[in-house]
C-alpha cells in the first residue's frame, strides 16, 4: 500500500505540496483538507477583482478539486482539521457540511494553514459594514457590500491597504486611508512613502498619517471612524493592520515554533515532529541577509515551500535556499518594488549600513513617454555589500529590483553590481541604468 500524505489548508502552499508530491510519486494517497469553500487560488489577485479589472473571482482560481482530483489528489472543503495526534499518526477532521467528526492517518503531515488579519481590538469592529481581505470568501462579501458603498475608510497603509485603495477609487469610492505610522508602507525608508502619499493624493486617496483610530461608530452598520485626528464618515470599513500566522494546530500538537513565531522548518520544509512538514505563510524561511529565521508570508515563497516539501515527502531531492525579502505591488500608476533590507531596517539590525537614493528614468531622455524612476541602495560600508533596495517607477521598470534581489541572494556587492551587464535601449533605459547610477552615486 502507498504512503498517506495529508495536507492541512488548500491554498498556496497545501496545493503546492499535494500536487508536486503526486507528480513525482504517483504511488502516495494524497488527501487536501480545508476548512473554506475555495481551493487553490491566488488571493494575491484579489485587489483586481474588487477593481473590477478581473470580471469574478472564479478567475483567480488555479485548479478546482474536480481537476485535482483527475490528478489523483483528493481534495475536501469545508473540512476542518480540529486535531492531530503525532504519537499515533491521526487526525480529527469536522466536516462543516455534514456537521459529522471522522478520523484520519497520516504517514506524512503538510500544515499549510496560513495567516489570518490582524483585527485590532476596537469598540464597534464587530458591525455589519467592517471587512478584512484575506480570502475569497472576504473577496464575496466585500464585492456585495461594493455596489451600495460610498465612503470608505482603509486601516493600516501597508500592501492591502495601498492596493485596495486604488480598487475602491476605481469603483468611485471616496477613499480615506489611516495609517498609525508616521507615512505609507512604513516598514520601508521615508523617501518611498513620500512618493506612495503623493500618487494616493494625486488619485483622490485622503491619506491620514500617525493617526491613532479609536472605534467605529454605528448602530450595528457602522457609520464613521472615530480617531485622534477627528472623524471620518465611512459606510464601508477594511481592516489592513497586518497578519499573524495559524500556529494554533500546530502548537497543540507540539509543533515548534521559531523566534518569529511562525514554524520553524528545515530547508527540507521539516519541522520538529518525524513525518511533519510546513509550508507557506504558517512558516518560516531562512534570511539570506540576516543570516536568521524571518516570516516572509508571500504567495510566491508559499508555492516554493510547498513544492519543496511535496518533493522531499515524494522521496526525492529539494531544499528551500530561504529569501532576501523582496517584494512588488502597484498604487496607482507607481510600482513599488523593495527587497532586502530598508536603511531604517539594517540600522536597528546593527549593521554599518547607508544608503543612496536617486532619481533617474525608465528610458531615454530623449525618448518619447519616458518616466521618472527612483532607486535606493542600502549597503554597509566600508565593505561595500548590498544590503538592500527599491525601484520605484510607472511600471515595469521597477522590475529592475530582482536584479537587486539575484546580488543580494549571493551576498554581491556594490562593485559585483556595477559589474552587471545590464540591458539598454533607449525605451527602457538611460544608458546607465539607474541601478548603475545609484551605485556610482553609493560609491
Ligand atoms: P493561506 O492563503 O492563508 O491558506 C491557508 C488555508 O488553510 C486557508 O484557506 C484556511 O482556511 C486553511 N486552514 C487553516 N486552518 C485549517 C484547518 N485547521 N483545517 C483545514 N483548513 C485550514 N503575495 C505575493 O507574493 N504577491 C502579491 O501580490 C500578494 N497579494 C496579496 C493580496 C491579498 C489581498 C492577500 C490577502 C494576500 C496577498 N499575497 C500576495 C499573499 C499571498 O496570498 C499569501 O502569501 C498566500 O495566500 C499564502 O498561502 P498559504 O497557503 O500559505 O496560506
Ligand atoms: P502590512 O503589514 O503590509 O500593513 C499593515 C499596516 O497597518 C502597517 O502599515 C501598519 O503600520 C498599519 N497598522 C497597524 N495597526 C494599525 C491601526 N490600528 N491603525 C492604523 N494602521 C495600522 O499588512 P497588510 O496590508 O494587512 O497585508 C497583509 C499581508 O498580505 C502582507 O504582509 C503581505 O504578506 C500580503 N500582501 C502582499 C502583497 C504584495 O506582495 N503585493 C499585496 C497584498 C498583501
Amino acid at each position: 500500500m502507498g504512503k498517506r500524505m495529508v495536507v492541512v489548508g488548500g491554498v498556496a502552499g497545501g496545493t503546492s505540496a499535494a500536487a508536486k508530491a503526486k507528480r513525482e510519486n504517483p504511488e502516495l494517497e494524497v488527501v487536501v483538507y480545508e476548512k473554506g469553500a475555495w481551493v487553490s487560488y491566488g488571493a494575491c489577485g484579489l485587489p483586481y477583482v474588487l477593481s473590477g479589472e478581473i470580471p469574478r473571482l472564479e478567475r483567480l482560481v488555479a485548479r478546482t478539486p474536480e481537476e485535482f482530483r483527475k490528478q489523483g489528489v483528493e481534495v475536501h472543503t469545508q473540512h476542518e482539521v480540529v486535531d492531530v495526534d503525532p504519537e499515533s499518526h491521526t487526525l480529527t477532521v469536522f466536516d462543516h457540511r455534514e456537521g459529522r467528526t471522522f478520523q484520519d492517518r497520516y504517514d506524512y503531515l503538510v500544515l499549510a494553514t496560513g495567516a489570518r488579519p490582524l483585527i485590532p481590538s476596537l469598540p464597534g469592529t464587530e458591525q455589519e459594514g467592517v471587512f478584512t481581505l484575506r480570502s475569497m470568501e472576504d473577496g464575496e462579501k466585500l464585492l456585495q457590500a461594493l455596489p451600495r458603498a460610498k465612503r470608505a475608510a482603509i486601516l493600516g497603509a501597508g500592501y492591502i491597504g495601498l492596493e485596495v485603495a486604488e480598487a475602491f477609487r476605481k469603483r468611485g469610492l471616496e477613499v480615506t486611508l489611516l495609517e498609525a505610522k508616521d507615512r505609507p508602507l512604513p516598514h520601508w525608508d521615508e523617501e518611498v512613502g513620500h512618493l506612495l502619499e503623493q500618487e494616493l493624493e494625486r488619485h483622490g486617496v485622503e491619506v491620514w498619517t500617525g493617526v491613532r483610530v479609536e472605534a467605529f461608530r454605528g448602530q450595528g452598520r457602522v457609520e464613521a471612524v472615530e480617531t485622534s485626528e477627528g472623524v471620518v464618515e465611512a459606510d464601508l470599513v477594511l481592516l489592513a493592520t497586518g497578519i499573524r500566522p495559524n500556529t494554533a494546530l500546530a502548537q497543540a500538537m507540539g509543533v515548534a515554533l521559531g523566534p518569529t513565531g511562525a514554524i520553524a522548518t528545515d530547508p527540507r520544509m521539516r519541522t520538529n515532529l518525524e513525518g511533519v512538514y510546513a509550508a507557506g505563510d504558517v512558516a518560516e524561511s531562512f534570511h539570506r541577509v540576516l543570516k536568521r529565521p524571518y516570516w516572509l508570508p508571500l504567495g510566491d515563497v508559499a508555492n516554493k515551500h510547498g513544492r519543496t516539501a511535496g518533493t522531499v515527502i515524494a522521496g526525492k531531492e529539494a531544499h528551500f535556499p530561504g529569501v532576501v525579502g523582496t517584494a512588488i505591488f502597484k498604487a496607482f500608476s507607481l510600482a513599488v518594488a523593495t527587497t532586502g533590507l530598508s536603511l531604517e531596517a539594517a540600522l536597528k539590525e546593527g549593521f554599518p549600513a547607508r544608503k543612496v537614493f536617486i532619481q533617474s528614468r525608465d528610458g531615454a531622455h530623449y525618448y518619447p513617454g519616458s518616466e521618472p524612476l527612483w532607486v535606493e541602495l542600502v549597503y554597509e560600508e566600508p565593505s561595500g555589500r548590498l544590503l538592500g533596495g527599491a525601484v520605484v517607477a510607472k511600471g515595469h521598470g521597477a522590475l529592475r529590483v530582482d536584479a537587486l534581489a539575484a546580488l543580494l541572494h549571493q551576498g554581491g556587492s556594490l562593485e559585483d553590481l556595477l559589474a552587471l551587464d545590464l540591458a539598454y535601449a533607449p525605451p527602457f533605459s538611460p544608458v546607465w541604468d539607474p541601478l548603475l547610477i545609484a551605485a556610482q552615486q553609493a560609491k
